[in-house]
């Protein structure tokens, strides 16, 4: 299958079904999406307010006021902050007044203490204001009945301001999609225990799991299944009860205990879907759905694993999640060596993104030796794609890099 083939193969078998909302406090609601529009029940501000210290005043009693022209008012009150203005203001009157209070009753501006002078209850004015100078409309910010924010809106520092603005203190956000992750392969040890000879520590399932929750996913760790038949099926059955999409990584290749496969593809209708893909790195990547659930058999590679993840299954973490399937920022750049595709497979080369010494964005392929190297990933800033009849990209030739992660510190 080509990779295209496999992308369509996919897409016609997956439901994106609604999970559900819930209900979270504010301050657990970062990152949520917002599951509903929030309407606004309040005007912000609630009143007319002065934007600075100075005195509320009626705009046409300062008209032609300047430097050595003053209009002079006789000062009738005062309004602090957080308090209803008592006063009603009438012609030829001010009233002192602080950033943030209401705007008294018959004024329609402010002036800065700054373009005043005081002689006891006589204010000098300096400086003519016009109608609303000075003063920040009710609902000028949010208007009551308006919608402030909109269903499927990730929630971030600014938006929880938002709803903070409007009084409320919990938000309605779709759920989070659980992802089981599970590695297999007897050789697989979990961090923390020691190292028996022959064996590695546990990679696939960190760094798959770091990208479950890049993508708006929750996952949950089913350990290390050992290269066995039974043990694998239980594994999968029990992620499979629990979860709304597994991840499994190794065990896909033709090796003699590469069972994933054919396991997930007796758990249930309709089974294995995708069953390898002329990529590189990820050919033994294999895709099945058991009932609406997802089951992504990623190579133990843990550069493929990875690759494979972005490319295909984190946009149905984001649309489970309800999030927007955010494509890869792609940025342009000049090739900085010849890079070779494999033959008839769509070929994805790790870059690192650099300066050459004309300010140029260089794509420099990262040395990769083989794709089990988990550094050849975290070294690169994304890769090249070569479709499946290139057989080179040329060195200098421009080339579009699409990113992992925001490289904005660099370019
Ligand atoms: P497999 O696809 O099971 O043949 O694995 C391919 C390569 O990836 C082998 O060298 C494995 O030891 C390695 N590998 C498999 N699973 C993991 C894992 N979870 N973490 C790190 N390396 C792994
Ligand atoms: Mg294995």
């Amino acid at each position: 299958m080509t990779f295209d083939e496999a992308q369509k193969a996919i897409e016609n078998q997956f439901k994106p079904v609604a999970l559900g909302e819930e209900e979270t406090a504010l301050l657990e609601a970062y990152n949520r999406v917002l599951s509903e529009d929030v309407v606004s029940t309040l005007d912000i501000p609630p009143f007319n307010r002065s934007t600075v210290d100075g005195y509320a005043v009626r705009a046409e009693d300062t008209f032609g006021a300047e430097e050595n022209q003053p209009a002079t008012l006789n000062v009738c009150g005062i309004v602090n902050v957080g308090e209803q203005p008592k006063v009603v203001l009438s012609k030829g009157e001010a009233v002192e007044i602080v950033t943030g209070a209401p705007i008294p009753q018959g004024a329609d501006a402010a002036v800065m203490v700054e373009d005043t002078e005081r002689e006891d209850d006589m204010l000098h004015v300096f400086n003519a204001v016009t109608v609303n100078e000075n003063v920040m409309k009710k609902g000028s910010d949010i208007k009551r009945g308006e919608v402030v924010l909109k269903k499927g809106q990730v929630l971030g520092s600014s938006e929880i301001g938002v709803l903070a603005a409007l009084g409320l203190t919990a938000a309605k956000v779709s759920k989070i999609p659980i992802v089981a992750v599970l590695s297999t392969g007897g050789e697989v040890t979990e961090p923390g225990k020691v190292l028996p000879a022959g064996k590695i520590y546990d990679i696939n399932a960190y760094s798959l799991s770091t990208a479950v929750i890049e993508s708006g996913g929750k996952p949950v760790y089913f350990g290390v299944v050992p290269d066995d038949k039974a043990a694998l099926a239980k594994a999968l059955q029990t992620a499979l009860a629990s979860a709304d999409m597994v991840i499994t990584s190794g065990g896909v290749s033709v090796g003699p205990r590469d069972y994933t496969p054919q396991i997930v593809d007796s758990l249930g209708k309709p089974g294995i879907v995708v069953y390898g893909i002329a990529v590189k790195p990820g050919k033994p990547t294999t895709v099945g759905f058991v009932g609406d659930k997802p089951v992504f058999s990623l190579p133990g590679h843990p550069t493929s694993a990875l690759l494979i993840f972005y490319l295909l299954a984190r946009p149905l973490i984001q649309r489970l999640a309800g999030r927007p399937v955010a494509g890869m920022r792609m940025i342009r750049a000049a090739a900085g060596a010849r890079m070779f595709s494999a033959k008839g497979r769509r070929t994805f080369v790790m870059v690192k993104l650099e300066f050459d010494k004309d300010c140029r964005l260089i794509a420099e392929p990262v040395e990769s030796g083989a794709s089990g190297a988990i550094t050849t990933l975290a070294k690169a800033d994304g890769f090249v794609e070569i479709p499946e009849n290139q057989q080179f990209i040329d060195l200098d030739e421009e080339v579009a890099v699409v990113l992992f992660r925001n490289v904005s510190g660099k370019v």
